[in-house]
């Protein structure tokens, strides 16, 4: 290690010859270009690794100006500061764009100094820099990875937010709006599938630089992924026309090869500083804002209002989990028995739905069906619970056991144009299954929008062998239509009046003239809810066909329904008078 040396002993100086042999060789074997220049700045020499790296040998350059070097992208004002540090401090150092003697673009670490002479007044320049283009490249390249999408050259998510952050800033300072707008292209997923990934890009690339040209320049297009962009749209003055018109620019015709396709998207806006959210929030309030113009139909622009979007944010999630439950299978049909009340026949069972829930447990179907009305899982879910309880029917018909059962479908279900094709095939696939043996429960409450499909749909599914009960009578709008208009086999009273007929007289009532209206139309009507011994008594005297409920067995799992099928059986048997009460109060304990 060389040793500092002390203020006693002051180094020994090094003589002016060999300083200047050291010079000499530094100079000539620099990897750093040096230029030295007079005070009226000619160059007065330069080393090899100057023409080394602008390509002009030493000849060429001796007496002119390194401004020969200047590549015209620095302003006039570049220089003057430039020279003005030099004046102040004998110095400068910075980054500085020149052109090769063949042209080419290059990027250098320049730092200058003035030495001076030992004649007053008089000194030179000396230049020393490196090629620095590589690094910067490399560092642009690392730039434009982490923020640019490659696809399309536009900013990416990362960049949006920076910008936004930036734009929030500003917005603040100058007391200005901005908008955020979230954009998504309607049904893009059938353009790749029809022309492929390639072409799908090449209408991506298309529709960024359109989107581009139609916005000021201040403002930003980002890609945030697949066919999602985001617009950042600075100023007070973005009214409706202004998405209007990035919406028309969406819909200009796209050439594909030999076709022209048209495009839409959806959009959703939110608008700093009214929605005072941050950078993400924004881009997240957005988004949500996108989802709801999908929902209202496509090529829709939507502004995002809190409460509701919050709203339909949760309901799209909950769906999500819902779709991901039936993915994994975490679906199960419980089933419940339905029996004959003079003689206490078992006669099938309803299935009916459950989720089993990673972290809630069990969950009952009112929980979860009311989300999945009207959403685009309705069909799927009913499909399931099909293919599920014919499924099970089959175990069953395997274990010697052919058990009936009764299948709740949803009227949107029901009028699925595929509902009747899909039954019909998978019983085709399934023919150890009797048709005869299923019945379909239709909700009587859920208003079948068009009586006449509807009607003409059971009537189909009864040709296939297949029966039909009208769920849940007398809780809809239309019973007496539907029982008037509705191919049916049976009628069951719901539960809610079941519940009280005891002590209600107008539940009593209802019962009974429900009862009475299906034996006038010759329909079996079978009541739900029935809890105790009392209610099915009742209800047997007053002509009641059949009952379903808790006083006979709560809804069971398909792995114990043979096991009570066969004790029931067994309790039947064995009983003599007053069979039901017995039974009833057997199934209690
Ligand atoms: P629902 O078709 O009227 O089914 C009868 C409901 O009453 C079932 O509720 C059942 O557990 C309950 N229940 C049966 N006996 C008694 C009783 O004695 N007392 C009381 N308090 N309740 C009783 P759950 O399983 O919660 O189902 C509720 C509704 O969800 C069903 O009413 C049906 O409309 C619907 N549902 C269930 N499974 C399916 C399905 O697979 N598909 C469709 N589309 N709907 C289903
Ligand atoms: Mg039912
Ligand atoms: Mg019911």
């Amino acid at each position: 290690m060389p040793r500092h040396p002390t203020p006693e002993q002051p180094p020994s100086e090094i003589d002016p010859d060999r300083l200047a042999l050291v010079a000499a060789t530094l100079f000539h074997r620099s990897h750093e270009a040096i230029l030295i220049t007079d005070q009226a700045n000619r160059i007065l020499d330069v080393n090899p690794a100057f023409s080394r790296i602008t390509g002009y040998s030493r000849e060429e350059v001796l007496g002119l100006n390194p401004a020969i070097l200047s590549s015209g992208r620095h302003s006039g004002d570049y220089y003057r500061s430039m020279w003005t540090s030099i004046e102040k401090t004998d110095h400068w150092r910075g980054e500085i764009w020149n052109r090769r003697k063949n042209g080419e673009e290059y990027i250098e670490l320049l730092s200058i100094s003035r030495v001076h002479l030992e004649e007053p007044g008089q000194y030179y320049h000396v230049a020393a820099f490196s090629d620095i283009t590589a690094l910067k490249n490399h560092a642009k390249e690392l730039d434009r990875a982490a923020n640019y999408d490659d696809l399309t050259g536009l900013p990416n998510r990362q960049l949006l937010e920076d910008r936004l952050r930036s734009a929030r800033i500003h917005a603040d300072r100058q007391r200005r709006t901005l908008s955020v707008c979230y954009l998504d292209l309607d049904g893009f997923k059938s353009i790749n599938d029809r022309y492929g990934h390639p072409v799908g890009d090449q209408a991506l690339r298309t529709l960024s630089e359109r989107l581009t040209r139609a916005l000021r320049s201040g403002d930003t297009v980002a890609r945030i992924g697949g066919d999602e962009f985001a617009l950042l749209l600075q100023g007070d003055d973005n009214h409706e026309a202004v998405y209007q018109r990035i919406l028309a620019t969406v819909g200009e015709p796209v050439e594909l090869g030999d076709e022209s396709v048209t495009l839409t998207a959806s959009l959703g806006i939110t608008r700093y500083p009214d929605d005072s959210a941050d950078a993400e929030g924004l881009i997240r309030h957005a988004d949500q804002a996108m989802y709801s113009a999908k929902e209202k139909g496509r090529n829709q622009y939507h502004f995002f209002d809190p409460g509701l979007d919050e709203h339909r944010r949760r309901r799209r999630n909950q769906l999500m989990d819902i779709a991901r439950a039936l993915e994994n299978e975490e679906f199960e049909l419980f089933f419940q028995p339905q029996i004959r009340l003079t003689d206490c026949q078992l006669l099938g069972f309803e299935t009916l739905i459950r989720w089993n829930h990673p972290e809630h447990g069990l969950v009952s179907p009112g929980q979860f069906l009311p989300l999945v009305e009207n959403s685009h899982l309705e069909v799927p879910l009913g499909q399931w619970v099909l293919k599920e309880a014919i499924h099970q029917m089959n175990v069953w018909k395997a274990a010697g056991e052919d058990l009936a059962v009764s299948i709740n479908i949803s009227a949107a279900h029901l009028m699925d144009r595929s509902f009747a094709d899909y039954l019909e095939s998978y019983l085709h696939s399934h023919p150890e299954v009797h048709p005869g043996q299923i019945t379909l429960e239709v909700l009587e409450s859920t208003a079948l929008e068009d009586t006449k499909r509807a009607s003409n749909v059971l009537a189909r599914c009864r040709t296939l062998g297949l029966q039909v009960a009208l769920d849940d009578f007398g809780t809809g709008f239309s019973s007496l239509t539907y029982l008037r208009s509705l191919p049916v086999d049976s009628i069951k009273i719901d539960q809610s009046f079941v519940r009280n007929m005891l002590d209600d007289a107008s539940d009593r009532a209802i019962v009974e003239s429900v009862i009475f209206l299906a034996q006038r139309f010759s329909y079996p009507v079978l009541a739900e809810g029935v809890e105790t011994m009392e209610q099915a008594q009742s209800l047997r005297h007053m002509g009641c066909d059949c009952a379903q409920g808790y006083g006979i067995a709560r809804p069971m799992p398909a792995k114990e329904v043979l096991e009570w099928a066969s004790q029931w059986r067994n309790r039947v048997q064995a009983g003599s008078s007053g069979k039901l009460d017995q039974l009833i109060s057997a199934a209690q304990r």
